[in-house]
């Protein structure tokens, strides 16, 4: 079996031109004789990969997760879509009791309480007050705008306040 290379002249054409039949190709990876439609043609090329569809999905998991052991799972069937679908929206939905959420930044379930909603919404921040005073004091000692901005307007109402008093 002549296996055929990218460049090699006439390689690939030979191969296009019916060295295998036109309706069924061997994978170069696993080894399985499998209808054409089961390889990705190269764009722009009459000619299709050497690797079928499941290999070159086999392929892709693997260097998006390195280390992990791919399970043949059919990453692109609808059943799988469906499922990752849904478990991407439990994670989002995790059963919390009412008026309980978790803090985006220290990871920590709190009260509503907790947390400042958002001016006009039904919503709060996803960060609570501890974190988000903790960032705006991150803020206040790396910014020194942010720094006179805020004692500025420590100022203005302090003056307020003894011109109210008056
Ligand atoms: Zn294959
Ligand atoms: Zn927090």
């Amino acid at each position: 079996m002549i296996k055929p290379r990218k460049h090699a002249p006439g390689g690939l054409r030979a191969f296009a031109a019916g060295v295998y039949s036109s309706t069924v190709r061997t994978c170069t990876e696993c080894g399985q004789t499998k209808p054409l439609a089961e390889f990705t043609p190269i764009r722009g090329t009459p000619y299709f990969h050497g690797r079928c569809k499941a290999c070159r999905a086999r392929r892709r998991w693997e260097l998006e997760n390195p280390g992990l052991r791919y399970d043949g799972r059919d990453y692109r069937s609808k059943a799988w879509h469906a499922g990752r679908v849904r478990s991407a929206r439990a994670d989002k939905r995790e059963v919390l009791s009412p008026g309980m959420r978790r803090c985006l930044d220290c990871g920590e379930v709190k009260t509503t309480d907790a947390f400042t909603p958002i001016k006009g919404k039904q919503a709060c921040y996803g960060h609570c007050r501890a974190c988000r005073n903790k960032r705006a004091m991150e803020r206040y000692w790396s910014d020194p705008n942010e720094r006179e901005k805020l004692i500025q307007r420590s100022r203005r109402y302090r003056e307020r306040h003894r011109t109210a008093r008056k």
